[in-house]
Parts: structure tokens; sequence; C-alpha cells
């Protein structure tokens, strides 16, 4: 099994997370757009850094921007499979992309008014409002402590992050050359006490034999990874954050290995 991480490492936003199995099944876990990283941010939307078309599954944890802002890209591109959430998170998902789409066309047609004028080439927006329709046929609700095979070797629940409505943490277990493997995805993770919002529940999960892999921003080693496919090793870090929303939120990316020692090979993505 490799993991790779395409975003949300070494910055606070973009967050993709690709979990490649041995037998060749393919499952993203969210598929977040790059904001506020200057005149990078063009080019890390446009290039995912592997091919939608290779990837099977796609589990999403929340519907903020930077969790669910390049899914109708990611559909344009080749990705044709189910991409899971909660009930609440389609709701809004269906919202905020939306919304998306016509910020994405709007800048483009600004642009491309001066753009013209210079005899520029034109651009083209990351996707349209046609294309954020068309991505969300392929969205699945799975309700919260529901499990739900995506294989007969790969499961899945959500739990309650307690972030924003719908928000969830993504609880798999892949069965994989008879070795079974937990992973746990927090996704971002709300606070205690929130007036709105339900605590964020426990990781089951997680129990004493839990390897860390991926934790929040603050842990020691972040900062030495590059921002496309971070490598891991067994029990390495790397940092993440969340500043939607303009306050700074902090954020607990955090996947879980456990049941087996250092099974996990995180390597560089081809694409
Ligand atoms: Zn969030």
């Amino acid at each position: 099994m490799n993991i790779t991480f395409h975003g949300a490492a070494r910055n606070v936003t973009g967050s993709k997370h690709l979990v490649q199995l041995d037998n060749g099944v393919s499952i993203l876990l969210d598929c977040g757009m790059f904001q506020g990283m200057g005149e990078q941010t063009e080019d890390l939307n446009d290039h995912f850094g592997f091919n939608p078309k290779k990837v099977d599954y796609m589990i999403l944890s929340h519907a903020h921007i930077d969790h669910c802002g390049l899914i109708p890209r990611l559909v344009s591109q080749g990705f044709t499979g189910p991409i899971y959430c909660t009930s609440a998170t389609l709701d809004l998902a269906r919202i905020l992309l939306m919304d998306s789409a016509k910020i994405q066309m709007q800048d483009v047609a600004y642009s491309n008014k001066h753009r013209e004028k210079r005899g520029l080439p034109l651009l083209t927006a990351l996707y349209t409002d046609e294309e954020a329709i068309a991505a969300m046929e392929q969205f699945k609700v799975v309700e919260y402590h529901q499990q739900y095979a995506i294989t007969p070797d790969v499961k899945f629940h959500f739990s309650d992050a307690g972030h924003i409505l719908g928000s969830a943490a993504v609880h798999l277990v892949i069965t994989e050359n008879g070795k079974e493997t937990h992973i746990t995805f927090s996704g971002d993770v709300g606070r205690y006490g929130d007036m709105l919002l339900k605590n964020p529940q426990r990781f089951p999960q997680a129990g004493r034999r839990t390897n860390e892999l991926l934790q929040n921003r603050d842990s020691a080693g972040w900062h030495d990874r590059p921002v496309h496919g971070c490598r891991l090793s067994h029990g390495r870090r790397v940092g993440c954050d969340d500043r939607t929303g303009g306050r700074r939120r902090h954020e607990h990316v955090r996947l879980l290995e456990f049941g087996s020692r250092g099974v996990v090979d995180a390597r560089r993505p081809a694409g």
C-alpha cells in the first residue's frame, strides 16, 4: 500500500490524500482546492500530481472548499467513481461548489478582458457551473457510523468530526495480502463545547498499537516535506492547519495506521 499526500501538507489548503493498494485500487481522501498560495496557486490547482482517470473511489471528509473544491475538475479530467460523503456534506457541497464555479468563471472573464486587449492567450476556468452540476451526480451518501464496503477488501465508516455540518472523520479497514490495516483520516476536527455543533467523537480505531503517520502542523518535523507527494515512513509526521473562515483553526489531519507495523510505504507519485 502506498499513501501519497497531494496537498494540506506544509501548507493549509488543497487537502488530497491518495491511498493506492497493491491490487491497483486507488482511493482519494478529499479533493480540496489550494487557496492563498500566491503565484503557485493556479499551478497547484491545475495539476493534481496524479491521474484522475486512475482514481477509483473518493471519500470526502467535509464541504469546505479546501477539501472539496477541485471535485468538478477531478470529474472533468476523467474520474468516474463514486464520491462518498454524509448527507449534510452533500447539501453543503452543492451550494459551495456552485458558488466556487461562479467565482472561477468570473475571475477568468475578468482576466481575459485584459488579456484580450494585450493579445495574450485567453484563460479557461478551473471548472464551470455545468461541470460542478455534473460532478454532483457522483456523490453518494453514507450516514455516520454506517459501515460501508467499497469493495470486499475495503470498508469504512464516518464518525462526527464536529467541525462543520456533516463533517466526518473517515475510518478505513483495508485487507491486503491477508493483513488488516486500519487507517483513520480525521479531516478537520472541531472544538469541544461549540454551541451549534456536536463535540468531535473519539476515534475508536486509535488503540494502543496506533502508528501515527500524519499529525497536526505543530508536530515536529513537518516542515521538511514537499507540498506534493510527501514521502512518509512509518511513524513520521507532517503538518497541516486550516485558516478557513478568516480565523485560525487548529486542524488535525491525521492518518492512523495500526495492526501492522510499517506497512505504509508512501512514495512520491509518478504523475
Ligand atoms: Zn474545514
